[in-house]
């Protein structure tokens, strides 16, 4: 099963959808956590043709994104890191959430925007110390970790390099099956692809783990890391992360200085 938020042809109102071929069932729901937690089960009120949506990011206000660094070996190697013991994780805010389609700027503080196209788990049921992680997953959507290398390198903190608006893109839809590969392209050529299998932290694993710190709710995001072959973004860069079953992320790059 797919799952997206869309906007309507000629409206502005956002609305959780379940693709169904090439359409989209507009549901009777507030937003897609309303729909999350009721297990994707809610009814569905209006057909529209997918082509005539324009699809945002699929969760609009989690209560938080929480990124693990450092969960691909070849990535690893790449950065010339140890591999960790437990998850490396830090939070991004959801004020840095756009949608496929929308644009990346590039702030005046740096001078080394990187992609990192990750596959996100989409929480789907509350827990605290979760024992079952699969029953607490929803889905898969795909997520762009933007990071700003050279802040990132300077900082204690990764928050204040990955924390900017615009650096976290999400979507176009959420899959209830797990994706097997991650594929990223910048200006099409492919930079990155990778089998999901090469995590060293599973997606179940990783949510049992961070459940030992904090509460997990509907709509909460994961982005479980970024296989080898991470790079830099400029303007008018065309950058798309992939996955199979979820589609296409697709984002352009802008400088704030230009903007
Ligand atoms: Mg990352």
């Amino acid at each position: 099963m797919k799952f997206g938020s869309f906007i309507p042809k000629g409206e502005s109102v956002v609305f959780p959808g379940r693709i169904i071929g090439d359409l989209i069932e507009q549901l009777d729901a507030k937003s897609m956590i309303e729909v999350i937690a009721n297990q994707g089960e809610s009814d569905a009120i209006a057909n529209h043709p997918l082509k005539e949506v324009k699809f945002v990011a699929p969760i609009q206000l989690p209560t938080k994104i929480i990124c693990v660094g450092l969960n691909y070996r070849e990535h690893i190697t790449e950065l010339g890191h140890q591999f960790p013991s437990e998850p490396v994780i830090f939070s991004k805010p959801s004020s840095a959430i756009i949608g496929p389609g929308d644009t990346i700027i590039l702030p005046g503080a740096t001078s080394h925007v990187d992609y990192e196209g990750e596959v996100a788990i989409v929480i789907g049921k509350k827990g605290l110390n979760i024992e079952n992680p699969k029953a607490h997953i929803f889905g898969y959507t795909c997520f762009n970790d933007v990071t700003a290398r050279d802040i990132q390198r300077i900082s204690q903190d990764w928050t204040r390099a990955k924390g900017f608006d615009t650096f976290a893109p999400m979507g176009p839809a959420i899959s209830t099956e797990r994706p097997k590969w991650i594929m990223t392209h910048l200006n099409g050529k492919r930079v990155q692809h990778s089998s999901t299998s090469d995590m060293i932290f599973g997606f179940e694993e990783l949510v049992k783990n961070i459940s030992r710190v904090m509460t997990l709710l509907p709509g909460d995001i994961i982005a479980t890391g970024t296989p080898l072959g991470v790079g830099k973004l400029k303007e008018n860069d065309k950058i798309s992360v992939e996955a199979d079953g979820i589609g296409m992320l697709e984002n352009l790059v802008a400088d704030e200085k230009s903007t």
